[in-house]
């Protein structure tokens, strides 16, 4: 048996709301409590829509912009587990392997709830936490995510299917 090993790449960022806006700040489902949510029709989670990215990377497949616009807008999800779970259904035999996952970004206060953060991803994507790494760093202040405007992340997958 051999495998067709492939990686994905996606990028995501939003901007944060005003710190009077109610709507909560939400990164890879996990809320953080005293900030202001996200700039975002969704709840504009950032990780989640980034792991998304990577996904349609690998398959072609659209989903932010396409599948997951229509759950928003159309039937009013703004939860961005379901984009992931939809972005999940279009890898077809194709499974993923790791998820690396970087963030810049000033605020929130990361380092104490990354476990947490790993433990949501591979719920959400039925893998070992050991599968799911998340870094993140203020990068010295140098662009406006590590001036503490909005957040980035980038997501690298690593899918295989046997052949
Ligand atoms: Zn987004």
């Amino acid at each position: 048996m051999t495998y067709r090993i492939r990686t994905g790449l996606g990028q995501d960022s939003h901007r944060f709301l005003p710190p009077e806006s109610s709507k909560p700040c939400i990164l890879a489902g996990i809320i953080f409590e005293d900030m202001p949510g996200f700039q975002a029709n969704s709840d504009g989670d950032v990780v989640f829509h980034a792991i998304c990215n990577a996904i349609s990377s690998v398959t072609g497949v659209l989903v932010l912009g396409a599948i997951a616009d229509d759950l928003c807008l159309k039937d009013g999800i703004t939860d961005s587990e379901m984009y992931l779970k939809e972005a999940l259904h279009t890898l077809g035999h194709r499974k993923i392997t790791h998820v690396a996952i970087s963030i810049e970004a000033k605020r929130p206060k990361l380092k104490a709830r990354l476990l947490e953060m790993r433990a949501n991803v591979a719920r959400v994507m039925n893998l070992d936490i050991a599968d799911v790494g998340i870094t993140a760093t203020s990068g010295e202040g140098l662009t406006d995510f590590g001036c503490g405007d909005g957040l980035q992340c980038f997501v690298i997958i690593t899918t295989e299917e046997k052949r």
